[in-house]
């Protein structure tokens, strides 16, 4: 007997590419078969773009699943899931589409799945939109592995907008996701702030970490460094500033974009850092709206945020609807939210 499909109004909530990556990774756990329509629709390119459509196209290939609708502009798709395998898969995404995106959709999947799993991923590494390289491996991976798997993430390219041409590979040793509680980062560690370059003068580095080493007052100097990276592996540059704390590390980055000064772009990093670093809450916003999945396929578990975005409500309403379990967001004093599950 046929399944009864759920419905989704792509258009809703934070209405992006997000609402697309999580219902495939839901799909694909539970079982449940999915149509959206309206995707993206209020975006300034509306529908599945390039990297949006490799996401699913990974989906079904570790999967077998049936996807109609699948195509570079297409506002409906509809997806029935097949039964995860655990293998060795590649993806291009083309252009510089984001890895970190691609493996967003397959992850949960895979790290469920009946073995362990090596996944090769072509492409964008540092874009704009996306959780950067950095950011996966130091500051979602971590928590994944707390639950119970063994994730980890290896860069071998750098991929920078619009060049794209990184490679990561990423290793995955299943297990059942175990709930945990994210609420108390823990003793402060140490912080950090690189500029990562290519193809470019290192000036522009340079003015980058000048800048935030202003902003960052209270940071050491010796906190600070600057990277080049091969030439064939640009051009393109990303500032990563790093709060480590016992039980989270926070990477916020800020994109190099052509037209935006550094001294813009490094104020902009470095105020967000600051508003993470005078929060208590153990996730900013980026891990939080990413920690609605594992947390809601986990059943349990609770986790502190500051404000919580659009994307993280949307990923709730998402996570509900797929799963059926109770997941609640409550604000506390202070402007501190806790997301419990359960
Ligand atoms: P969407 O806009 O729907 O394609 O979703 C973008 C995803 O990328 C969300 O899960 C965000 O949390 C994530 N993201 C965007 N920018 C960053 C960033 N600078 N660091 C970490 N994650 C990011």
């Amino acid at each position: 007997m046929k399944k009864k499909m759920i419905t989704i109004d792509g258009s809703e909530g934070e209405g992006g590419g997000q609402m697309v990556r999580n219902s495939c990774a839901l799909s694909l756990v539970t079982g449940e078969p999915f149509r959206i329509s309206n995707i993206r629709a209020r975006r300034s390119k509306p529908g599945l773009m390039r990297q949006h459509v490799t996401a699913v196209e990974a989906a079904c290939v570790i999967s077998g699943s049936e996807c109609s609708g699948l195509a570079v502009g297409s506002s409906e798709l509809e997806f029935r899931p097949g039964r995860v395998t655990a293998g060795e898969y590649r993806c291009a995404v083309g252009t510089a589409g984001s890895t970190g995106l691609v493996l967003q959709t397959v992850l949960m999947p895979l790290v469920l799945a009946d073995g362990p799993s090596r996944l090769i991923l072509e492409g964008g590494t540092h874009n704009m939109l996306a959780p950067p390289f950095d950011f996966i491996e130091r500051t979602f991976l971590p928590v994944i592995n707390r639950m119970g798997p063994h994730v980890s993430a290896r860069i071998v390219l750098h991929g920078f907008y619009p060049r794209g041409g990184g490679r990561i590979e990423v290793d995955i040793i299943p297990a059942p996701l175990a709930p945990i509680d994210c609420i108390e980062r823990g003793e402060p560690l140490g912080v950090a702030g690189q500029a990562v370059y290519t193809g470019l003068p290192v000036e522009i580095a340079e003015r980058m970490l000048a800048r935030v080493q202003r902003d960052l007052g209270a940071w050491p100097e010796d906190a600070f460094s600057v990277r080049e990276l091969p030439a064939d592996q640009g051009p393109g540059i990303i500032l990563m500033l790093e709060a480590r704390y016992a039980n989270v590390n926070e990477v916020v980055s800020g994109f190099g974009q052509l037209g935006v000064p550094a001294e813009r772009l490094a104020k902009t990093c470095a105020a967000r850092m600051n508003g993470y670093i005078e929060a208590s809450a153990f996730a900013g916003p980026y891990l939080a709206d990413q920690l609605v999945l594992p947390f809601a396929l986990a059943g349990g578990g609770s986790l502190s945020t500051v404000k919580p975005s659009q994307h993280m409500l949307t990923a709730i309403d998402i996570a509900r609807r797929f799963t059926r379990r109770r997941i609640e967001l409550t604000r506390q004093g202070g402007g501190e939210h806790f997301l419990t599950v359960g």
